[in-house]
């Protein structure tokens, strides 16, 4: 028997059902399902999607059989629905719509009212008893199918031509609608449209219904490729090779008069989660209209049982048992044709957030589904619990600003959350002016940031660079702050001289109001209000958690993600955002970057890099101990007792000190030279000796403790003096000490003795022994290859994806912006490698370093502190792999959270 290309549906019956998505498409698939279930669905089929994907490879040639599939199945249509295709006295006619596996909605095309003619339309007429709905139903045909299927272009002044002949016919007639326009109006405009096609293509409108099918069923599986569903699939991940279905269905119509209508409904609230049914809905009108905005619809949940209360009631019941049999929210389709209400599409609903948490811990409530399904990713995207964390724009004040054209451009959406305020273009200006006002709001605005920024990005609510990418310096240090960040946009000019951004022909001075959105990277000229979730405002002590449901809802699905989860989630913090991250739920620290510490003290660590002898260097380093003690003893009894890795200094030394230091401080060399006891010439040769070409691929990481023993040396000591200061003030800690940037077992072995002869020292002057470990980061491809030899001395690994991802792909993780949005849109690459773990390439070498960590000792430790840690997709891919842990941002921490549990359920 031939391959089925063709499902039907309708009548109480279909050859589908919802298990089909990726042969029928989930329009096709529920269409099926609705039937079989008993609903009121117009007879139709479904043209699957591997027909799509053969028309698409062979340039609109369909597989053998698909011709005659469709003619049966247009005679089963008919039968059901007692009308005939193409009849002169009886005409049905048909709808055609898109419907992949995913919904995308909008992206591709649909025609409505196929079949009719000349001919058929006089019969609709005797048939409906409607002149003008029929010649109104003529119309719109004649211009879905001009626009989709012949592809009729704008005029010379990029208006729609046919738009222009309707605007031009109701001047004339003097009405302000479309249905106000008379039958012989519409008739007239009917033939104005095809005049356009005649002129415009150069053929005449076709009249013959079959002719008309198949050029909507080719329209409709043409338009998988369009721009707007490419870009919309790179954006959610959705295969390109997929393809969509085609729904064929007979018509209804909600534009018979006043007992018709038509409307889209959700079971709940999609932005908010509230139960009850709701949506939009328009008496005597057609589907398109409710959702192209040129009549303004009426709310379902205000009027419609006052309108149409049998059919109000029959679609909340139906609301209620699609609910039920998905055991989800649904969002439907429906028309009343005379009092008779049919249902033309049901899905599961797309939802924000806020709404998916509540629906899923609803839905638990009422007994509809149990926690380990309420965790389902597709109920909850681990990432969109961000919006129940950050700041955000109201959806309507961010409209008015896009509509009054205040978008400026857009970059890499690096922190999420919104932000706005004044334009600040210095760390110095935007302390100074949060020293004079606690309250102001600023969006601190640089080419990129480096560590000095630091206090100005802390004072700031959003950070927005030109350069640098999703592991950037301003990326990462904002994300763990919880600030909204943009990074690489890449149109905006800034001139620190003249101390204003341009883009394009706008200017923006230092002190102007800036917006961004760190959810999308968009950046918005002015000021559009944001406010702080309430999830927050609990968590931060200004709320009560019961006064709060949304906050109760959120800890609800968070204590049963932790139900289920097995990876341990950590913290990449140091300072005040640790205590953040205890109260996002963090059982330790993964990864203390100790150089953020060192820049309260930079004069000190300056000195230290000036230094030219060892002892010089001693005494410099010894300046730094106190600090460094009391900054651990506080993170220590924050941490109370959970493990606390920290890493030892990392950072190129001319992060600290720099010619570009030296530029814009004037005087800076004067006060070092007399600091360091050296001359101006001295600070300026040394500066020149610290610059590399190549600095991430330079004189960092261990290397640096390898050359300067008394710099680790004086990390470990204060590591261990504030240990046991902690451990005297009563409190437990978990020491674990890791070595950066290692690629050599002789590296880790020389820094480790280093580490553990200081704590040896340490313990032996307090009469203490504090149980610590000593391990590395695996960062370069070198460490993962030579695991097995480099866990014969490291006690715990914790992979550095952001530099394993810079070496292994050999991409710059600062500089990747200037190429990388064009791979993305070329689709050379899946997903920004920096944001989501290059599975094959980075996650091959993570596996190598598992496999051999694990064969010298099998219980050894292992986590990962990148960025990527807080990515619910490389969390996934953690799980999976055997990792003990993942560390991340703060803010991220909840999102991990649940991904780890959506891993653990995801793998049985
Ligand atoms: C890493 O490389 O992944 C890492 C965590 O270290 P850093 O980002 O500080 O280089
Ligand atoms: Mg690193």
């Amino acid at each position: 028997m031939a391959e089925q290309h063709v499902y039907s549906f309708g009548a109480g019956a279909a050859d589908g059902d919802r298990t089909m998505k990726n042969t029928l498409g989930g329009k096709g698939a529920n269409l099926a399902e609705m039937s079989k279930t008993g609903l009121p669905v117009p007879a139709g089929f479904t043209i699957t999607t591997d027909v799509c994907v053969h028309y698409s490879k062979n340039k609109g040639e369909y597989p053998a059989g698909v011709k005659e599939q469709v003619d049966a199945a247009i005679r089963k249509v008919e039968k059901a629905m007692g009308a005939e295709f193409g009849s002169t006295t009886n005409p049905l006619l048909l709808s055609c719509r898109s419907g992949a596996r995913e919904s995308m909605p909008g992206m591709m095309d649909t025609v409505l009212n196929i079949g009719l003619n000349e001919k058929t339309v006089d019969a609709l007429i005797k048939q409906s008893g409607d002149e003008r709905f029929a010649w109104d139903s003529y119309r719109r045909f004649v211009q879905m199918y001009g626009d989709v299927v012949l592809g009729v272009d704008r005029d010379e002044q990029n208006e729609d031509p046919f738009e222009t002949i309707i605007d031009e016919a109701r001047e004339k007639a003097g009405v302000e609608y479309d249905h106000e326009l008379s039958a012989d109006q519409l008739k007239e405009i009917v033939a104005e449209f095809k005049k356009v096609v005649k002129e415009q293509k150069g053929r005449d409108f076709p009249d013959d219904p079959m002719e008309q099918l198949w050029g909507a069923i080719g329209a409709v599986f043409d338009s998988w490729d369009n721009d707007r569903a490419v870009v919309y699939r790179r954006q959610y991940g959705i295969p390109h090779e997929w393809g969509t279905a085609t729904n064929v269905q007979a018509m209804v119509f909600g534009n018979l008069g006043n007992d018709c209508a038509t409307g889209v409904g959700m079971t709940r609230d999609g932005a908010d989660g509230t139960p009850g049914f709701n949506g939009d809905y328009l008496i005597n009108a057609q589907g398109e209209d409710v959702v192209a905005g040129i009549r303004t619809p009426k709310r379902i949940e205000e009027t419609f049982e006052k309108d149409m209360p049998a059919a109000f009631k029959e679609l909340t019941e139906i609301g209620e048992r699609l609910e039920a049999h998905y055991k989800d929210i649904q969002d439907i389709e429906f028309t009343v044709q005379k009092g008779k209400v049919w249902m033309l599409q049901t899905r599961n609903a797309k939802r924000t957030g806020f709404a998916a948490v509540r629906i899923a811990h609803d839905l638990v409530e009422e007994g509809v589904i149990d926690s380990k399904e309420a965790l389902n990713p597709r109920r909850i995207p681990a990432d969109d619990l961000n919006q129940l964390l950050q700041p955000i724009f109201n959806t309507a004040d961010k409209k008015s600003a896009q509509d009054a054209g205040k978008l400026l451009t857009s970059g890499i959406n690096a922190g999420p959350g919104a932000a706005s305020g004044k334009v600040v273009l210095t760390a110095e200006t935007a302390e100074a002016w949060y020293n004079k006002d606690n309250n102001v709001n600023l969006v601190l605005v640089r080419k990129e940031t480096s560590p000095e920024d630091l206090r100005g990005m802390r004072v700031a609510k959003g950070i927005l660079t030109a350069q640098g990418g999703a592991s950037s310096h301003a990326a990462l240090v904002s994300r763990q702050m919880g600030k909204a960040c943009i990074v690489g946009a890449q149109e905006l000019n800034i001139n620190y001289a003249a101390k204003t951004v341009s883009v394009g022909g706008t200017t923006l001075k230092e002190g102007d109001d800036i917006s961004i959105d760190g959810f999308t990277g968009e950046v918005f000229a002015g000021l559009i209000p944001t406010s702080p979730s309430e999830v927050m405002q609990v968590l931060d002590g200004e709320l009560k958690a019961e006064e709060s449901e949304t906050y109760q809802r959120y800890s609800k699905i968070m204590g049963w993600a932790d139900e289920h989860r097995t990876l341990n989630v950590r913290a990449n913090a140091e300072s005040d955002d640790a205590a953040e991250a205890v109260a996002f739920g963090a059982e330790g620290i993964g990864l203390c970057r100790t150089e953020h510490m060192f820049f309260g003290h930079l004069d000190e660590i300056r000195e230290m890099i000036l230094a030219e002898t060892a002892e010089t260097r001693q005494k410099a380093v010894d300046q730094l101990l106190p600090f460094q003690k009391e900054d651990f003893t506080k993170l220590f009894t924050t941490l109370a007792g959970k493990p606390v890795t920290i890493r030892l200094l990392d950072p190129p030394l001319h992060e600290f000190l720099s010619d570009r230091h030296l530029e814009e401080e004037p005087g800076l060399d004067e006060k070092l030279a007399k600091i360091a006891g050296v001359t101006k010439e001295d600070v300026h040769r040394r500066v020149s000796e610290l610059h590399e070409l190549n600095p991430m691929l330079g004189h960092r990481g261990c290397r640096l403790g390898v050359v300067y023993p008394e710099v680790t040396r004086m990390q470990a000591t204060a590591i261990f003096e504030a240990a046991v200061a902690t451990k005297q003030a009563g409190h437990d800690v978990y020491p674990e000490v890791m070595i950066p940037l290692v690629g050599f077992k002789t590296e880790f072995e020389n820094q480790a003795a280093v580490v553990r002869e200081a704590a040896a020292a340490v313990f032996e002057k307090a009469g203490v022994e504090i149980p610590y470990t000593v391990g590395t980061m695996i960062e370069i491809p070198r460490a993962a290859l030579r695991a097995d030899e480099i866990a014969e001395g490291a006690e715990f690994f914790s992979f550095g994806t952001n530099d394993l991802t810079q070496t292994t792909l050999g991409i710059s993780r600062d500089d990747y912006g200037s190429f990388m949005p064009q791979y993305r849109e070329m689709d050379i690459v899946p997903a920004d490698p920096f944001q989501t773990i290059d599975q094959p390439g980075v996650g091959r070498l993570m596996k190598i370093g598992i496999e051999g960590g694990r064969k010298t000792r099998p219980d050894l430790k292992i986590g990962i502190c990148g960025e990527h840690g807080g990515d619910p997709k490389s969390v996934m891919f953690c799980h999976d792999a055997g990792l003990n842990y993942v560390s991340c941002s703060p803010r991220r921490i909840p999102i991990a959270r649940l991904a780890a549990a959506q891993a653990a359920i995801a793998a049985g």
